[in-house]
């Protein structure tokens, strides 16, 4: 018997047009949970270097996370994972909401989708019975047609049903996946629309089994108040009307321009009253106690609900405001757009015909009005028309086409990836790691556990820790205590904090917890909902496997050295770890470098970034290291980073 997971992954080939119900390896739980790390893990044994991201051997991978589909408040994400065709790494994305315990009930613990369909498709799953259908009737349709016109086919209204829009079929790099109030964004929609996949219905009626179901459901029933009581917990910009942060801080159009006095009483009151005039609901994700999700009904728009930054980036973007979003948001999210790099896309597109490299010729028949010129790029993205169909690859892709200087407008991207918009002043050590090296391609999906900054207040910042129970050891909160300036912490105290941020997302994307009652909740007052000291308890009721802190730490490495090790193998190197030229103002290339090289020597990586022979073995990843020396990644003899001979001249 297998608990908390099912122990079963439907693997469909749209090629042959097979479907198989594959047993799992109850191993391969325990070394690598589920998620993101069993996503990574198939990825690794299935994708050879050198596949195209767009071939039908690519693979698609809706990951549940391990703790998805029990009591476990707040475990609910799915990892959308496959090698983005971007940039050729692991794409990595999360999607809440429902779909993953609907999956977990109708009894797989993950779909693995590889081949290409002859024509458009979708998938049916009720339980036990898998079906490919035909899908071309819903050709061009957007996410709410699509989703309603499969229920009503299905004659299912409680079917969950995750598709893409036509961004998606037409291979858009920033199309994104939905699935009622949520969405996995940021590579897998355009893979998605390559197999020729328009969407995955799903309904579950099966029970998911525990181990220890009396003491979960007392822990999680205890939990639960508690996150519910908690008020750093969820997307509190769900309902806080003060969004000063962003707009103050954050740059506008194509992260350009900061407004530093944007924010005043007068506009958060008049964005209060927009909000509530048209504000339906909140609704949340499966067996949360919070709801973060802002269901708005605009006028002649269809419902859409938003959370967090997402009803930022287009007026800000657009040098607008809100009623813009409330009014756009609904139209780029029915075509099958995120909203986090499109808007960024269209006002770089908008920011290269002010300086002349792109022109009038360009954009035929664009209106004048910059709103509209948002909804008419829009529309030319999605179905790839004219320069629409350059900037379907992204900024970045886009740039490298365009040429005549474009690639100086490319100033916030990451390995190609659109970055949140920040501009800022004086290098932050942390940030620097964080960025450069997540793999994770954005940086909310990395920071969390530890403050952005000192608390310079001494009676705040001793009550801070003594209400920081996620701390996994007591050296954190001594560096803590003594830190007074942002970039004062010693690179050492840097490198482990760097550490802990990641590692506390790597076990979410693999238990499937949401980052906002885990990792990304802890730097806000201390007090989050989970961490090193309960996961372990809760893993072991819910799965009868024995976890303890130190191995759930290792699952974590292991983890974060095979996605490493896979991205390595797709071409990651040093070279490629930085932070846009002027994300700070104030740089100095040879600490950052130096930064760098601790991190990695931490890690126990090379000089290069990529683990060692003896981390990877440290790991149970005894089988990559073989592998990457075989292909002449690794001879086998490497020394960490700060042993090599590179370190040493750049200390000198
Ligand atoms: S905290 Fe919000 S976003 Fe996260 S699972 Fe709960 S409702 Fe969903």
């Amino acid at each position: 018997m297998r608990y908390a997971e099912t122990g079963f992954q439907l693997e469909i080939d749209l090629t042959r047009g097979s479907i198989d119900k594959v047993e799992t390896d109850p191993r391969e739980t325990a070394l690598y949970l589920g998620g993101n790390g069993m996503d990574a893990k198939l990825l690794y044994d299935r994708v050879p270097p050198g596949t195209d991201p767009w071939s039908p051997d690519n693979l698609l991978i809706f990951g549940n996370g391990l703790l998805n589909g029990t009591c476990v408040p707040g475990a609910n994400r799915v990892s959308v994972n496959t090698i983005a065709p971007v940039n050729g790494l692991m794409g990595h994305s999360l999607m809440g909401g429902f779909f993953g315990p609907e999956m977990k009930m109708a009894g797989y613990d993950r779909i693995v989708i590889r081949g290409e369909a002859p024509d458009l498709v979708y998938l049916a799953i009720h339980n036990d019975k898998v079906e490919i259908r035909d899908a071309r009737h819903l050709r061009g349709k957007g996410m709410v047609d699509t989703q309603r016109l499969i229920q009503e086919e299905l004659n299912d209204k409680r079917a969950w049903v995750a598709a893409i829009g036509p961004a998606g079929e037409n291979r858009v790099i920033m199309a994104s996946i939905d699935c009622g109030n949520s969405s996995a964004a940021r590579t897998p929609g355009p893979v998605m629309g390559a197999k020729k996949l328009k969407a995955i219905a799903i309904r579950g009626t099966k029970d998911v089994y525990l181990a220890h179901p009396a003491e979960l459901w007392e822990m999680c029933s205890r939990l639960r108040k508690e996150l519910d009581a908690n008020p750093n917990i969820g997307d509190w910009m769900a309902t806080d009307e003060d969004d000063s942060f962003h707009h103050n801080n954050f740059s506008w159009g194509n992260a350009r321009v900061r407004r530093k006095t944007f924010w005043s009483a007068s506009l958060e009151e008049r964005w209060r009253n927009l909000k509530y005039d048209h504000l339906n609901r909140w609704t949340g994700c499966w067996n949360c106690p919070k709801a973060c999700h802002n269901l708005i009904q605009w006028p002649n728009r269809r419902r859409f609900s938003y959370k967090c930054y997402g009803k930022d980036t287009y007026h800000m973007a657009a040098f607008q405001e809100l009623d813009f979003t409330y009014e756009i948001l609904p139209v780029s999210m029915d075509l099958g757009f995120d909203s986090y790099s499109t808007p960024q896309v269209i006002a770089f597109a908008l920011e290269l015909l002010e300086a002349g490299i792109l022109t009038e010729k360009d954009f035929p028949g664009m209106p004048s009005d910059v709103r509209q010129r948002f909804y008419y790029l829009l529309q030319k993205i999605a179905f790839r028309e004219g320069i629409g169909d350059v900037l379907a690859h992204g900024v970045s892709g886009a740039a490298a086409i365009i040429g005549n200087g474009a690639e100086k407008f490319d100033h916030n991207t990451v390995k190609k990836f659109e970055q949140l918009p920040i501009k800022l002043g004086k290098l932050n050590p942390a940030y620097f790691l964080m960025i450069a090296t997540g793999e994770d391609m954005a940086i909310t999906q990395i920071e969390g556990s530890f403050p952005q900054d000192p608390i310079t207040d001494p009676e705040l910042k001793e009550e801070f820790i003594r209400k920081w129970v996620a701390v996994p050891d007591k050296k954190f909160a001594e560096w803590f205590r003594q830190w007074v300036k942002r970039d004062q912490l010693p690179d050492d105290a840097m490198v482990e904090i760097v550490d802990w941020n990641e590692g506390m997302h790597y076990l979410d994307d693999s238990l499937g917890f949401c980052g906002f009652v885990s990792s990304f909740r802890g730097q806000f007052g201390g007090t989050t909902g989970y961490h090193v000291w309960n996961m372990p308890q809760i893993i072991t009721h819910a799965t009868g496997i024995e976890f303890d802190k130190d191995r759930l730490w290792e699952c974590f490495q292991r983890n974060r050295n095979l996605i490493r090790a896979l991205n390595n193998r797709l071409g990651l190197r040093r070279f490629m770890e930085r932070p846009p030229e002027d994300h700070w103002a104030v740089r100095n290339e040879e600490y950052e470098q130096l930064l760098l090289t601790k991190y990695y020597d931490f890690k126990g990586w090379t000089f290069d970034g990529i683990p060692t022979k003896e981390t990877l073995e440290k790991f149970s990843l005894g089988y990559v290291a073989e592998d990457l020396i075989k292909r002449g990644i690794l001879t086998g003899n490497e020394v960490t980073a700060l042993k090599d001979a590179r370190a040493k001249k750049e200390k000198e």
